[in-house]
């Protein structure tokens, strides 16, 4: 019997991956594109992380680590959690994966059995949905609305929750909104989660890109809601080692000894030298993610202002990360050079074809009435991509 798995045939392609591997094509064909599709910072990683990781190779530092990370790596990621987020950990306590998504596969499988129910806002980053399905559990959409920031709401949680509810999945700053809680809203979040006893999935990944307001790790509430809490976190977005495939999670010790056993198996350690690169990036010069965040807050400004001139198009001011929503309601149901706008596809469609750019329709996020536009790319080219997208709704 030849067939192929149910489950994993139901997994849905990467709307995100397609678009941008759709507009890499055609630069590579010569046309002028303007990608906004970006997931990942426009920066080299700072060259005394790439020296670090020249350095363990030439000292042939080559060879398997802990499945679960190098202990130096684990202790550097517990002195950045006590340092920047006020968290006691210890390194029995992280587990050092490939990249935070699969530090999010990996407590997904680690807590979920079939029937449990995981709570994911919308919009929503693409993989969660994807990654509860993987762990044979059912997302639960919760609707967010743009007045009330893209948040969660003490309402709209508890209306979901019910005793299949195994987790809550909680994203700040936001993939693709931007959005950052306030200490407060975290408050409410964990009181609920304490009161049903259920998990709180925190992905931190974008905590060092924040323009307005500070990053709070929710596990940083209360002993309570730390037990309760897997702390999501990674290289990726802070270091512009997006390519490196190092991510981490902090949890209790009974997770993690759980997902010690998957990865052990799944995966064995990430990639060594990666490793000790990420010892380097944590606990030497910091001063990187300063320029980067300077870069970042000057890009969105000037394109969530020049958005709000466009007719027909508005957006929030989001607060981290480098997404903009875009609202396109008013798009919806126009033509524009012969092409009818029904979908947020259409528009992304329409804007790739007719003037080059490259944006992500909402629908991948499940917020049709949007489209994200990524700032991780120069402003000349944030400047030349606003421009052609106003030409193409005149
Ligand atoms: N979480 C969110 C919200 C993201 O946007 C991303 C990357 O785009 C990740 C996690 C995964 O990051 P990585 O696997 O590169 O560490």
């Amino acid at each position: 019997n030849i067939s192929l798995s149910k489950k994993h045939m139901e997994i849905s392609p990467s709307i995100t991956l397609d678009i941008t591997a759709k507009a890499k094509k055609m630069k590579v064909d010569g046309i002028d594109v303007v990608s906004f599709g970006a997931g990942e910072p426009d920066f080299n990683t700072p060259v005394h992380i790439r020296e670090a990781a020249i350095d363990v190779m030439n000292k042939g530092l080559t060879g398997y680590t802990a499945a679960s990370g190098l202990p130096e790596l684990k202790q550097a990621i517990c002195d950045k959690l006590q340092n920047d987020n006020n968290l006691a950990y210890k390194p029995a306590n992280i587990v050092v994966s490939n990249g935070a998504k699969h530090s999010l596969h990996n407590v997904l499988q680690a807590i979920c059995n079939p029937g449990d129910e995981v709570i994911i806002s919308v919009p929503y980053w693409v993989s969660y949905t994807e990654l509860v399905k993987l762990a044979d559990a059912q997302p639960v959409l919760v609707e967010t609305s743009e007045e009330s920031g893209f948040k969660y709401t003490k309402e709209s949680l508890q209306r979901v929750i019910n005793q299949n509810t195994k987790a809550i999945i909680l994203n700040s700053p936001n993939n693709p909104t931007g959005t950052v809680y306030t200490e407060d809203e975290l408050k409410e979040i964990s009181e609920i989660a304490v009161k049903h006893n259920i998990f709180v999935i925190s992905d931190e990944i974008y905590e060092k890109l924040i323009y307005d307001g500070k990053h709070v790790s929710i596990a940083s509430l209360g002993d309570e809601i730390k037990k309760l809490t897997i702390v999501i976190n990674g290289m990726s977005k802070a270091y512009a080692m997006t390519g490196w495939r190092i991510g981490y999670l902090a949890a209790n010790e009974e997770i993690v000894h759980v997902i010690n056993n998957i990865q052990s198996h799944a995966t064995s350690n990430p990639n060594t030298i990666a490793q000790y690169a990420s010892i380097a990036a944590l606990k030497e010069d910091q001063e990187p993610i300063q320029k980067m965040v300077e870069a970042f807050v000057e890009r969105r400004n000037y394109m969530v202002e020049k958005i709000n001139t466009i007719e027909h198009l508005s957006c929030r001011m989001p607060e981290g990360a480098f997404y903009v929503m875009v609202n396109i309601s008013k798009i919806i149901g126009k033509t524009f050079n012969g092409f009818t706008i029904n979908h947020s596809m259409d528009f992304a469609n329409y804007l790739l074809e007719t003037v080059k750019v490259a944006v992500i329709p909402g629908i991948a996020f499940g917020a049709d009435h949007y489209i994200r536009l990524s700032y991780a790319t120069s402003l000349e080219n944030i400047k030349e991509g606003l421009k052609r997208i106003e030409e193409a709704i005149q």
